[in-house]
């Protein structure tokens, strides 16, 4: 019988996952498209593992996030584990080298769209879950692959309904976003809207006699510009944030069609990154006050049919810092990195947090390289997470 050394094996591992993750980018999968083949090819390789999966959709089902579970061999009390990555990927823009839906290695890095943000993560997982499933496993470890992170989370709270549903509520949840393997344990919110008026045309001649959804608009930026004063003196005094405080930005007023036309539509896209949840709610009650008591009204006087409408874009809750966080303290037991810290960009991290799962943010790769042209991944980066996720065994076994 041929034993082969654990050096091998781990050589063999790694060859895998480039494998899989070779596969993964292949399929074109950017926001907003369908993921299905992916999610297959994901469902498939765990269901052969024994796992048992189920889907959740978006409601036209072409956007699916997956679910699946390799079942403890053992009974303990230990939490469940929760391995956590997004299947979508941002568009690509003019200019790569090389093609950027096939992987492509050049030195130690593997070139394409998704390699670090963040089918590097998922490749791993799946490479590693053939040796969960032989191992004797003391608690369920779980696969959470969603749709459209990229996009304002708009997957992941279509899972969370269905967790709630299942009382899936109490695990460790790795969310393996690109962070070289460092451990993140908070970031701001992330809140898009866009809110468009509806007024009424006119010749500019007679501005009277018409509505300019323009003007209002222009009213609605300046009162956000306002309340974004007042949300830097919200500041917390402990905030671990840069800066400390919630921010607001207006990414564009789009309307009117010439000189000399009153213009019927105008609509406003903004976004603000709230420190705290309270912020959040504190600016758009101001902010809707202010359009339905002051605005409106004196549109309506002119047209009765005038609306101003806030569609939200999405609501990306924050990742709050905890004292003592289950999922931080795991990750620093493997890998003897005791430091936190906090990011700039926003996860699905507070989704699972708020719903009482320890949750981490660890995972291969930079963030520098994401949402790049000639996005990569290092290759030894793999192998850190590979690491990690052989520690994640060596927990979930019993003695
Ligand atoms: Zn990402």
């Amino acid at each position: 019988m041929l034993i082969m050394s654990t050096e091998n094996n781990s050589e063999l591992l790694f060859k895998n996952s480039v494998k899989i993750l070779t596969d993964l980018i292949s399929f074109k999968t950017i926001s907003g498209e369908d993921n299905n083949s992916l999610i297959d090819y994901c469902d498939e390789k765990l269901i052969k593992l024994g796992a048992t999966s189920f889907r959740t959709f978006d409601e036209h089902g072409k956007r699916v996030n997956l679910f699946a579970t390799l079942k403890a061999k053992n009974s303990s009390n230990k939490k469940p584990i929760i391995l956590s990555g997004h299947t979508d990927v941002v568009p690509v823009s003019k200019g790569w080298a090389t093609d950027p839906f096939t992987a492509t290695i050049k030195e130690d890095k593997l070139y394409g769209r998704g390699s670090c943000d963040m089918k590097g993560f998922i490749a791993c997982t799946l490479a590693f879950a053939p040796i969960y499933s032989r191992s004797n496993l003391d608690r369920d470890i779980h696969f959470s692959f969603t749709f459209d992170e990229e996009t304002a989370c708009q997957g992941a709270p279509i899972l969370i309904e269905e967790l709630k549903k299942r009382n899936i509520k109490n695990g460790i949840c790795i969310i393996g976003e690109p962070t070289n393997m460092k451990i993140i344990d908070a970031h701001k919110g992330c809140y898009e809207y866009t809110t468009y008026f509806k007024g009424l045309a006119g010749h500019s001649s007679a501005p009277h006699k018409g509505v300019s959804a323009v003007e209002y608009a222009s009213r609605y930026v300046n009162k956000l510009i306002e309340l974004r004063e007042k949300l830097k003196e919200r500041s917390p005094q402990d905030s671990i944030f840069d800066p400390p405080y919630s921010t607001l930005s207006i990414g564009g007023v789009f309307g009117g069609i010439a000189h000399n036309v009153i213009a019927d539509k105008c609509h406003v896209n903004w976004e603000t990154r709230p420190v705290v949840k309270e912020d959040a709610i504190f600016l758009n009650q101001e902010l809707d006050t202010y359009a339905n008591e002051v605005l409106l009204p004196e549109m309506k006087k002119v047209f009765s049919n005038a609306s101003i409408e806030k569609e939200i874009i999405g609501e990306i809750i924050g990742f709050d810092r905890e004292e003592k966080s289950e999922a931080c303290e795991l990750i620093s037991s493997l890998t003897g990195d005791n430091s936190r810290q906090v990011v700039s960009f926003g996860t699905e991290a507070g989704l699972f947090q708020e719903i009482g799962i320890s949750t981490v943010v660890c995972g291969p790769g930079s963030i520098e390289q994401a949402h790049k042209i000639d996005e990569f991944i290092v290759l030894d980066e793999l192998k850190k997470c590979l690491k990690l996720l052989e520690g994640i065994k060596e927990k979930s076994i019993s003695n």
